[in-house]
């Protein structure tokens, strides 16, 4: 017999069942449903089997309405009727129901998605079928683990982004713990993280890796770490390293910080309060020039008046700019190279020493730097975007304590192409039922 077609089996859409009977209370909805399998033959000798009784088994499916779903499934116990066969009796199976199973597969698949691809919380999900916590992360380990162990999920990656990214804040017993992600930088996708921030954590992944695929990465963007390029230029010794602009941009701007401190302490003898000028001004520092309005030009005017003694802070602030600038302005490497002579002179010629810190980091960086323009301006921008993503699935995981669980979700959330199919807007459709 096929399902009987009727509204309530195509409501229940799990092939091979039919719906029987629905019952329901604003917590929860009963079904109760059967196989559409109404003979069966004995395994051991073939002969047409006698129904022997029904096994009632309950188990959670996809939530209707709202509401997580108890299915009431009448399973069919049969019974061989020869006499000379040593098999007795057996009870029906379902490959959407796995045996002692506590809900459907269907299920498991769909609240592996919701963690995963939605990013929602296991307790919400758990909440949302009807099931405990456990239940679902097995789920998520058993649907989510292919997705992410699946090697095209890796293939073909032209341009390498390499980052640090906090897995545990610091607290009594540890300090922060850090986890390195790599990043496919124009697939946007998290392709991996590993424990730790070392120069060993990275080469160990890279060198992981297939050959042909070692041989395809051409650029890698990094940040300026030492032992992420000696990882790189030893596991990857094709490809063009280049530092990361994000990166510099936000070392130019850590270097008006540290001055503004200093100044800050210099003149008052204590660190920055509320009604401080230079600290009133500070998140202004840190902000590209051309997106301040006027009012907040005369703001840093004001506080640099009142508080910024030999004009340190805004010669390093201009020096932060300029920096940026050459990613603005200059279109190929000879350019490049030019403005960041004359930057450096003009760091050279100033008399701030957090000045003179970041020119000679930079300096230590000077091919990686220029690489940028070389290689079509690869930036780790996806890599910052990635992170906000990773923060997210942090704050909805309400901060990991196992590390596999959480690149598990890490990679579920920011590395696995899930192609879940979109329905046909409401707008504008027509009835499928339409005869
Ligand atoms: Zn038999």
């Amino acid at each position: 017999m096929k399902d009987d077609g009727s509204a309530a089996t195509v409501m229940l859409g799990l092939p091979g069942f039919v719906l029987l009977a629905v019952a329901a209370n604003e917590v929860e909805v009963e079904q109760e449903i059967e196989t559409t399998r109404v003979e069966d033959f004995c395994r051991g000798c073939g002969v047409v089997a006698k129904l022997h009784d029904r096994r009632p088994t309950w188990v959670r499916d996809l939530p209707s309405a709202g509401r997580p779903v108890a299915l009431l499934w009448r399973k069919r116990v049969w019974r061989c009727v020869e006499a000379a066969c040593v098999v007795s009796t057996w009870t029906e199976t379902s490959e959407h129901i796995a045996p002692r199973s506590v809900w459907t597969e269907r299920a498991r698949r769909e609240a592996c998605r919701r963690v995963g691809e939605d990013a929602h919380a296991v307790a919400q999900v758990a909440r949302a079928f009807g099931v405990g916590w456990a239940t679902v992360m097995t789920a998520v380990r058993d649907y989510g683990t292919p997705l992410v162990d699946d090697p095209a999920r890796t293939d073909g990656v032209e341009a390498l982004g390499v980052d640090e990214t906090a897995f545990l804040a610091a607290n009594a017993k540890h300090p922060t713990i850090y986890v390195t992600g790599m990043v496919d930088l124009h697939a946007r996708r998290l392709l991996d993280v590993v424990p730790g921030r070392t120069s060993k954590a990275l080469h160990d992944w890279v060198s992981a890796q297939p050959e042909d695929w070692r041989d395809g990465v051409a650029v890698a963007a990094l940040d300026p770490y030492r032992g992420y390029a000696t990882a790189l230029s030893s596991s990857l010794p094709k490809a063009v390293r280049v530092l990361d602009a994000f990166h510099v941009t936000r070392l130019g701007f850590a270097a008006v910080d540290d001055v503004r401190r200093r100044v800050q302490r210099d003149t008052l003898g204590h660190r920055g309060r509320r009604d401080d000028p230079l600290y009133r001004i500070r998140r202004l520092l840190r902000r590209s020039a051309e997106n301040l309005t006027e009012r907040a030009w005369e703001r840093i005017f004001a506080g640099l008046q009142a508080g910024d003694d030999g004009e340190q802070i805004a010669m390093t602030f201009i020096a932060a700019q300029e920096l940026r600038l050459i990613y603005k302005r200059a279109t190929d490497t000879e350019t490049a190279a030019r403005m960041l002579h004359t930057w450096f002179e003009r760091c050279a010629d100033s008399n701030v020493p957090e000045l003179h810190r970041l020119a000679r980091t930079i300096d230590a960086w000077r091919d990686e730097f220029l690489a940028y323009f070389t290689t079509g301006g690869v930036s780790n921008g996806p890599t910052e975007a990635l992170n906000l993503l990773i923060k997210k699935v942090k704050r909805v995981g309400h901060g990991f304590r196992n590390f596999d669980n959480y690149r598990l979700r890490l990679l579920l959330h920011c590395g696995v192409d899930w192609q879940t199919p979109q329905p046909t807007r409401i707008k504008g459709r027509l009835p499928r039922l339409a005869a």
